[in-house]
């Protein structure tokens, strides 16, 4: 058969199996019911294991090695083959059973995670937590790479970083953040008690349904909106896009900054070129890169004066009670106002970075061997009052916090932080493009959306993230705009 037949055909059957696993995946996260969990979980590990199967069929190697050396073969298409056989001669050597294996553990650990969340007890989670390290290292080493573990899990979830780069990152930021973040403690604190008043959940709904996500352009013709305990986007191609939320009644925004985070992360894969649909192109090219753009709409975009121009008065109508006394002003710094807390997932954006400094320095940890599982809790808890200045009170709003490590996605929470600070450097190229603040008062959310489907989102996984921040910006990456942008923004907001 023709190469590049063989090729479609292999390329097919993969994307079927990968659809049929998203919606799975989705399914689990956000409706099924958990008693069917041991009937489910198997059969997905099964399917697991046929994609796997396919992906690392090892006739395909050479056919992958033949488009890649055909000059006659377009551009995007070498590109594209290049990638899977990179992608495959990373995991090629794992034993088909292994991954299976794997992937059962993953779905015992997820089960075993929400019931160690639900009863705020790390012991129940322990035993899994070891597991899947275990499993990960496991996995990684079969590969030829002689970096160390953690590095290579670092580059799997952005290409180019490694344990040397984040230190270097992590500790320009430390430099600069811990001092500001001191000084806005030691400021008068922002009034946002108002914030946290009784929010009815169906009206909260109501105002996301029919104001949120039609000013955030995100239609029903292409994404789909559910609710879950830990808020996240899936997807399988252009226009199947799905984002969930969760709603809080003593807290209104909430459910509004993750709603508009995730579904900008929608934005992103709804933006990728269709013409790479179905295949490894069509993706966010780095877990920083796709962080970069949901982070941009939710801070530089979302807790904007403009952004709250077009949307606060409906806001207001919606929840006279609790808002009607409050002015715009009042409302946008208290959106942004910044206290050392718990919950990562609801930290403000300056204080934000440091609970991701501290999971990356518990994952080196527990990969170098420094940090032994049953240490891990009280070595959370002393990085919490150390960097953060805050009180662990239980698991629950602690290490159970988060579901990353019950599926062994160890070394992606460093990307959040790193986003953050893409983020910046395009937000700063953006604002010398466009009039972003008139575009967001009249309503015009999606001309931002454009420039980042221009600049970055139309190329999917089509170039590096260096490449396209240098397209896009002109210049390398660099964390001094994020570090500027953060202090420019809070010395401004604490008058400091
Ligand atoms: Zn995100």
């Amino acid at each position: 058969m023709d190469k590049l037949k063989r090729y479609e055909d292999w390329k097919f059957r993969m994307s079927a199996y990968d659809m049929a696993l998203s919606i799975i995946n989705i399914d689990k996260m956000t409706v099924a019911p958990a008693a069917g969990a041991s009937y489910r979980d198997p059969r997905t590990a099964y399917l697991a294991g046929e994609s796997f199967a396919i992906m690392t069929d090892p006739d395909m190697i050479p056919v992958l090695d033949a488009i890649v050396d055909d000059p006659e073969v377009d551009e995007d298409t070498r590109k594209e083959a290049a990638t899977y056989a990179r992608e495959i001669r990373k995991i090629q050597a794992v034993p088909k059973e292994e991954y299976v294996a794997f992937e059962e553990a993953t779905n015992a650990s997820y089960d075993a995670w929400l019931e160690a969340k639900n009863a705020s007890d790390y012991s129940i989670f322990e035993p899994h937590l070891r597991e899947m390290v275990e499993r990960r290292r496991k996995l990684i080493e079969y590969r030829e790479s002689t970096l160390p573990v953690y590095d290579q899990l670092l580059d799997d979830y952005e290409p180019g970083t490694s344990i040397e780069f984040y230190d270097q990152f992590f500790e320009v930021l430390k430099e600069r953040l811990v001092p500001l973040i001191h000084r806005v403690v030691q400021a008068e604190p922002i009034e946002d008690s108002f914030l946290y008043q009784s929010f009815p959940v169906n009206e909260q709904k109501a105002w996301t349904t029919e104001v949120l996500l039609p000013y955030l352009g995100f239609a029903p013709s292409w994404g789909y909106q559910n609710e879950t305990e830990h808020p996240f986007t899936s997807w399988t191609c252009e226009n199947d896009c799905r984002t969930t939320t969760k709603y809080l009644e003593d807290n209104v925004i909430s459910s509004i900054f993750s709603t508009i985070h995730e579904v900008g992360h929608a934005w992103y894969e709804h933006n990728i070129d269709p013409r790479y649909d179905g295949a490894i192109l069509s993706t966010g090219v780095s877990s920083g890169m796709h962080e970069s753009q949901s982070r941009f709409c939710e801070n530089y975009l979302g807790r904007s004066l403009p952004f709250w121009q077009a949307n606060y008065p409906s806001l207001q109508a919606c929840f006279p009670s609790q808002l009607a006394g409050i002015p715009i002003e009042q409302f946008v710094q208290a959106v942004n106002s910044s206290r050392p807390s718990l919950i990562r997932t609801e930290a403000d954006e300056l204080t934000y970075p440091l609970h991701i400094l501290i999971r990356y320095e518990l994952e080196k940890g527990l990969f170098d061997g420094s940090i032994p599982f049953e240490q891990l809790e009280s070595a959370w808890n002393e990085l919490y009052e150390r960097y953060l200045g805050v009180i662990v009170p239980n698991s629950r709003s602690g290490i159970l916090q988060d579901v990353h490590w019950s599926d062994a996605s160890f070394g992606y929470f460093p990307t959040y932080a790193l986003g953050s600070a893409f983020a910046a450097q395009f937000y700063h190229q953006m604002r010398s493009d466009l009039d972003v603040d008139v575009a967001l008062q009249e309503g015009r959310y999606t001309d931002c959306i454009d420039w980042l489907k221009t600049h970055v989102q139309q190329y999917g996984a089509r170039y590096q993230a260096d490449e396209i921040m240098k397209m896009a910006t002109g210049e390398p990456f660099r964390p001094e705009y994020y570090l500027d942008y953060l202090e420019e923004k809070y010395s401004s907001l604490y008058h400091l």
